[in-house]
């Protein structure tokens, strides 16, 4: 840190002060976490400097022999811990790996179709003619995936995303009154759609799914069956999410983050089937350019942190902390979407409750010391920007090491100042919190994180 302050002192004081707030504030945001010093140190060295566009053996640089060593053990690690058939390691981040997902599956179900019927050897052998066809043709697949107020991510078709443009996008709801999938519905939807590819995952659902059914569902019409699990690839390494609630074991292709439940470092991946590798590892130059070969050592140092046994009492720990922290809230009269969680993730409508926003709860909690986002809830009315929910999730807490005694602590003070806080209805962002209330809750928030000292 000293090298860093030398050459840029702003640089070095905030990394320094970002420590001191995360150890200063409970972190219940859900789609992070803390990862291991192992993971970080992975991270930040001299393979920034490489250049290595291509893939494992396949690279047009040279001197990429160890990059190739770590993409290829990343990648071996990868198909290990989620038991897949191929894996795909270079995608800088979640959005990145569905993009690389979306554009393999239009290249393995249509472009290679029509490549192929004009007997030419790749796209760029296409006439200006048939490639417009080509075009034409992958513009016009259909996308159908969770919609965003139910939950799906921003990704999965919603209109202010690249995903809305480049595919004919539909999306299907939760239920209105249980706020759960319904997954009758959803096969009533793929009928009459006929997508091009079924799309599920979400950023806030806290209910399994049942992803043998949907790939069920997925084949009745020739459809791929593509899972987003970004928030919960950690619950799936760790043993939680078996079965029918395996996305690995079900979907055609699977994308995901690596630095949400799974606890490594900012980045994504794809998982697929080996009808879909060529396509995926074409990943650059189709959506990706050169790799970040520093990012994926410490990819491969997450995921075999991950493969310890150490990892799947970690990922079961995160689910009953998220448990008790929906059945803390809900005795202390906390309206939880669903009733409660069966993964990290907890959504509390703060309108029904409190008839509060989003935005007022998040910024309440925030100046007592909670740090978690506000969330737009199902139909919701307070649209996105203030929101009628909040989303909290226990991944990081966890990783500090708290349980049951330390989540009813953090329910209770967050019903305590929810319960405290004023507004005059004139605006949905201001409010006020009595200071006597604001001070006894910082003061509990600190001993909680006294005790739970990050990177002690
Ligand atoms: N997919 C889902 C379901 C997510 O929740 C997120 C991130 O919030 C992403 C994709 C995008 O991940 P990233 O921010 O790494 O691009």
């Amino acid at each position: 840190l000293d090298q860093v302050a030398t050459v840029n002192p702003t640089v070095a004081g905030s990394i320094v002060q970002e420590l001191a707030d995360q150890r200063s504030n409970v972190k219940l945001i859900a789609s992070e976490n803390f990862s291991s010093l192992a993971v970080q140190l992975a991270q930040g060295n001299l393979f920034t400097d490489k250049y290595a566009e291509g893939a494992p053996g396949h690279r047009f640089y040279a001197g990429c022999d160890n990059v190739d060593t770590i993409e290829a053990h990343a990648a071996d690690l990868a198909k290990q811990l989620f038991g897949a058939e191929h894996a795909y390691v270079q995608p800088h981040s979640g959005i990145d790996a569905n993009l690389v997902a979306f554009l393999s599956i239009l290249a393995t179900r249509v472009e290679n179709g029509i490549i192929e019927r004009f007997g030419r050897k790749n796209a760029s052998a296409l006439t200006d003619a048939e490639w417009a066809e080509l075009r034409s043709s992958v513009l016009n697949q259909k996308l159908l995936g969770m919609d965003y107020y139910s939950g799906g991510h921003l990704t999965h078709g919603y209109r202010f995303n690249v995903s809305a443009r480049l595919f004919d996008a539909r999306s299907y709801t939760v239920d209105p009154t249980t706020k759960l999938l319904d997954l009758d519905a959803v096969r009533a939807q793929v009928r009459e759609v006929e997508p091009l590819i079924l799309l599920a995952g979400y950023s806030a659902y806290t209910r399994l799914i049942d992803f043998a059914a949907l790939r069920e569902i997925a084949d009745e019409v020739g459809a791929v069956l593509m899972v987003d699990m970004a928030h919960f690839a950690g619950l799936v390494a760790g043993k939680v999410f078996t079965g029918n609630y395996d996305p690995v074991a079900h979907a055609h292709v699977v994308t995901s983050t690596t630095h949400k439940t799974l606890r490594g470092p900012r980045g994504g991946m794809v998982l697929c089937t080996s009808e879909f590798a060529d396509a995926v590892d074409k990943g650059c130059p189709t959506v990706l350019g050169g790799p970040l070969p520093h990012a994926i050592a410490a990819k491969a140092v997450a995921f075999t942190e991950a493969l310890s046994p150490d990892f799947a009492g970690y990922a079961s720990r995160i689910v009953e902390n998220a448990r008790t922290l929906a059945d803390q809230l809900q005795q202390r009269k906390v309206d939880v979407l669903t009733g409660g969680t069966d993964n990290h993730i907890v959504l509390v409508d703060v309108a029904a409750s409190y008839g509060l926003t989003g935005r007022q709860a998040e910024s309440a909690l925030r100046s007592v010391g909670l740090t978690l986002n506000r969330n737009s809830l199902p139909f919701d009315a307070n649209g996105p920007w203030y929101t009628s929910g909040l989303r909290l999730g226990t991944p990081a807490v966890t990783t500090l090491g708290m349980g049951a005694e330390q989540i009813t602590e953090i329910a209770d003070v967050i019903a305590t100042v929810l319960a405290a806080v004023k507004t005059d209805g004139s605006s949905k962002a201001k409010y006020e919190l009595d200071e006597a209330v604001a001070a006894e809750a910082r003061s509990r928030t600190s001993d909680l994180l006294r005790d739970f000292p990050l990177y002690p």
